[in-house]
């Protein structure tokens, strides 16, 4: 129990600056070892298309089981990790489990694509679409099965460099997104010159329109903006079937959220994934159908 400045009790942990600047030196030292002993995985979270609520890709999302402090998600130590110039070996884990996950599904007859998402740095890394190229080649997973999602501020720290990464990238034939799409600088004349595939709209917004007209309106003004620039338009953050509804008659392509799914470890994404095939085989279509 610790007293606030304002006299109320909080109750539990409340680190200290030197105890969590402690935790961020712990979790940069100790990141190799983690990715060796299987402490860090992968878990995905299924995109669907609207209105076919069809299975259309899942986004993989990092997360670390630490023995001491317990699951950690990436907001509380991908920053560290990119801070200290480790985040090339997290995406490259992260990288190779999702195509892995992408090949045994395409040797299972599905078609399903994963979304992997990348720090402000590999954007300026010259070298990262080469290790693109190997790693598709690698798995041999075609580039339009893979989806990179990049942030609009991590481009606008440095444009100069990061285009003609993305340039490169875009030439490999992967899908490039730009995701939380709204909270950063979100110049709409630069999103135009982005050789982009894809929007994400921010989760905030999403979870706003139902209460709040000026979210409904920014969502509103993404889906259109996307559609005239000929991008695919994703919403995340979809945790109700109002929102859900709403989307789809606005015409946006795709749904993320809890609704649909949360984020599940590789064998319970199987079980969601053959629940849904199973169905869709009663129906004699091949496509993955959810909801
Ligand atoms: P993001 O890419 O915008 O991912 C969406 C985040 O929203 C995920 O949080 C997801 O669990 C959460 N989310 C999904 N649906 C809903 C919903 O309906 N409601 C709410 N309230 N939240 C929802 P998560 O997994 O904690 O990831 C946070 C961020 O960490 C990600 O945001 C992404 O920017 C970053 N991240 C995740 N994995 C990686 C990675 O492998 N490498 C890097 N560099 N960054 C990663
Ligand atoms: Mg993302
Ligand atoms: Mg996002
Ligand atoms: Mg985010």
């Amino acid at each position: 129990v610790r007293a606030t400045r304002s006299g109320e009790e909080v109750r539990g942990y409340v680190p200290s600056m030197g105890q969590i600047f402690m935790r961020r030196f712990q979790l940069v030292t100790q990141l190799r070892q983690a990715l060796e002993n299987g402490e860090v995985s992968v878990h995905y979270q299924p995109k669907v298309s609207l209105p076919s609520r069809h299975v259309r890709g899942v986004e993989a999302l990092v997360r670390w089981e630490h023995p001491e402090f317990g699951k950690l998600h990436p907001d509380e130590f991908v920053p560290a990790i990119e801070a200290a110039g480790l985040i090339g070996a997290l995406t490259s884990f992260v990288l190779d489990e999702a195509l892995a996950r992408v090949r045994r599904w395409l040797d299972e007859g599905l078609r399903i694509s994963v979304a992997v998402n990348l720090s402000v740095r590999t954007l300026l890394d010259a070298e990262f679409p080469e290790q693109v190229a190997a790693a598709l080649e690698r798995f041999a997973v075609p580039p339009e099965l893979l989806t990179l999602e990049l942030t609009e501020s991590g481009v606008m720290s440095n444009p100069q460099r990061a285009l003609p990464v993305l340039r490169e990238l875009h030439a490999l034939g992967v899908v490039l997104a730009v995701d939380d799409f709204g909270t950063g600088y979100s110049s709409l004349a630069y999103l135009r010159q982005l050789p982009v595939d894809e929007v994400k709209i921010d989760k905030s917004f999403v979870l706003g329109m139902g209460t709040d007209l000026g979210d409904l309106a920014v969502v509103r003004s993404i889906v259109e903006l996307g559609h005239s620039l000929g991008l695919t338009v994703v919403a995340e953050g979809v945790e109700e079937d109002v929102a859900r509804d709403q989307l789809e008659s606005m015409g946006c392509d795709v749904a993320q959220g809890y609704l649909i799914s949360r984020p599940l470890s590789e064998r319970r994404l199987e079980a969601w994934l053959h629940a849904r095939t199973t169905r869709a085989v009663d129906r004699q279509s091949e496509d993955v159908l959810t909801l």
